[in-house]
């Protein structure tokens, strides 16, 4: 398979009264076309900040990021246009990602001009979009508080669609919807991915979702990848402690399955000020006395599964 997205020591730093964050710390990672690629950690682990550095909506601090084997830090003007629309999103809440004074139509076709659409094919493309997200095309008339929940995110997902994307980003996207209709837009947006060939990378804090929706997981601790593989070797058997410890809190529906289990302790440090040696050292059950001095390095301990921890290398 080609890797449609790679990252090589990728960070994102800011600068704070207090110092600097170092949001996203030497972060590697190749996404495969067609495939759904998972980041995942807890809240402030740094994935939606290296969501929106992939999107250029935050500055590349250090490292590489290459698209269809471009680097996208290099692209400007039209090349810079063309990854826009290569590279979409959708968003957690769809509510505030849509501009509630306009109207679907006018939402959807918005990209198109800004990308030279020729007027007499937006309205067909804005109707070709509504049916491939389940909505009737008269939807385009109405106004986004018009929907559900459920719909307004077929809206964002249509909107995401209509530049013919090849990666979707999607933070946390069924997050904030009700329970009753999660299943539905996970189901819609599996039905897109096989229709159109899509390859998603999807940032979520929800294991249950990536064990359910994900080909492979990259869990991020503090800015920095901990572990990384194909989700069902790896959810079977995870090696880093935090890994075990995210995956032991997860309610699974046979309660007599093996399933790893360990003790976290403490909350996460912050970014501005992160623990010396290995970040998870201070919450760690299994920490060794080289835990706070050095860094692990990642080392490989199957076939595409990787892991940074001491117990490990
Ligand atoms: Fe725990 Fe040490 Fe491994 Fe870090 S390197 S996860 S502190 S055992």
């Amino acid at each position: 398979m080609t890797a449609l997205l790679e990252l090589e020591d990728v960070a994102c730093h800011f600068r704070v009264p207090g110092g600097l964050v170092r949001a996203v710390d030497g972060v590697s990672l190749q996404v495969q076309k067609g495939e759904t690629y998972a980041l995942v950690g807890e809240s402030g682990c740094g994935k939606s900040t290296l969501a929106k550095t992939i999107l250029r909506l935050h500055p590349l601090v250090a490292g590489t990021i290459r698209f269809d084997g471009e680097d996208v830090a290099a692209m400007r003007g039209a090349d810079a246009k063309r990854y826009r629309s290569r590279v979409q999103a959708v968003f957690q809440d769809p509510y505030s990602s849509l501009n509630p004074r306009l109207r679907v139509r006018t939402i959807l076709a918005e990209p198109l001009r800004a990308h030279g659409v020729a007027r007499a094919d937006i309205a067909p493309r804005v109707d070709r979009v509504l049916g491939l997200v389940g909505l009737p095309a008269s939807s385009a008339t109405l106004y986004p508080h018009e929907f559900s929940g459920g719909q307004r995110q077929r809206i964002a997902i249509a909107r995401a669609l209509i530049l013919e994307p090849d990666l979707v980003v999607l933070d946390e996207p069924i997050s904030a919807l009700d329970v009753s209709i999660r299943a539905q837009i996970l189901s819609l947006l599996e039905k897109l991915q096989q229709e159109l060939g899509l390859t998603y990378l999807l940032i979520a804090h929800d294991l249950a979702l990536v064990e359910y929706a994900a080909d492979k997981v990259a869990v991020m601790y503090l800015g920095e990848i901990v572990e990384t593989g194909p989700v069902e070797p790896l959810f079977e058997a995870p090696k880093h402690p935090y890994t075990q410890t995210l995956l032991a809190a997860v309610p699974h529906p046979d309660p007599t399955a093996p399933r790893a289990s360990a003790d976290i302790r403490g909350e996460v440090a912050s970014a501005l000020t992160p623990p010396s040696g290995c970040r998870f050292h201070p919450r760690c059950p299994s920490c060794l006395p080289i835990c706070n001095q050095h860094a692990p390095k990642t080392v490989t301990v199957a076939p595409t599964h990787t892991v940074a921890c001491h117990l490990h290398d």
